[in-house]
């Protein structure tokens, strides 16, 4: 099991600066099994229970470093730093995000696209999911300002469509058509705008779309948009 002094793991998870931490500490805000841990560089063991047994300021501890969660992101939130507007990470508590290793996007979603994202301070664990290698499913609902032609479920599931500007063809993504202008798609890729470029490439066009699945984990019914939810093992295993 990894360790860490108190002051370090503290101060990465964002809660204050190690200084900040020590007069905590000395103060008597920090409860290791309910006993006031005095000296913040007491070095503790990393075990899944410490975000029980560890109290700051009376509050339960924040997820300990290694962790996911799931955001139903809403319309017109961005996943980059580099877009206008509101951002994933104005939706986490503050003190997420000054985290470090910080807490990013498994791939990102459009501004203009809602439903299901993941999000991870775990590299390794976002690259499992990202990585093409591992097909992990994304679908998709897409509503279409046009009519499906019905050639569409061919054509995605060829495994040759080619995108404008790329050179390598489209891996076989799989349709279901649900209604005139209503489709569920699913790929096995993230490419650029890769379900709005899709239909583009039909001579259609998305009006909205919504991820609800990443691979066998859907998007829960109860989850509002603008509200997230930890992953807990069930929900990690069944993204694989
Ligand atoms: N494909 C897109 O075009 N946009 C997304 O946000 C996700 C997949």
């Amino acid at each position: 099991t990894p360790t860490s002094r108190l002051d370090k793991l503290l101060a990465n998870m964002g809660y204050a600066s190690r200084r900040e931490i020590q007069m905590l500490a000395k103060n008597g805000h920090i409860l290791l099994d309910g006993a006031p841990v005095a000296k913040a560089d007491t070095r503790i063991a990393l075990t899944p229970d410490l975000e029980t047994r560890l109290v700051v300021d009376e509050e339960p501890l924040d997820p300990l470093p290694g962790f996911a969660l799931m955001v139903n992101k809403p319309l017109g939130v961005t996943c980059s730093h580099k877009e206008a507007g509101p951002l994933i990470y104005d939706l986490l508590p503050p003190r997420w995000r000054r985290r470090d290793p910080a807490i990013s996007t498994v791939g990102r979603l459009d501004k203009g696209t809602s439903g299901l994202l993941l999000m991870t301070d775990d590299g390794a664990l976002l690259h499992r999911i990202i990585s093409p290698k591992h097909h992990v499913a994304k679908r998709y609902r897409a509503r279409l300002a046009r009519p499906l032609t019905g050639s569409e479920v061919d054509l995605f599931a060829a495994g040759t469509l080619m995108l404008e500007g790329e050179e390598k063809p489209l891996a076989p993504a799989q349709l279901e058509v649900v209604g005139p202008q209503e489709a569920l798609l699913t790929v096995h890729e993230g490419r650029y705008h890769q379900v709005r470029r899709m239909f583009a490439a039909t001579g259609n066009h998305v009006e909205t779309l919504h991820r609800e699945s990443v691979g066998g984990l859907g998007l829960p019914v109860d989850l509002e948009p603008g509200a997230f939810r930890r992953l807990g093992e069930a929900d990690l295993a069944a993204i694989f």
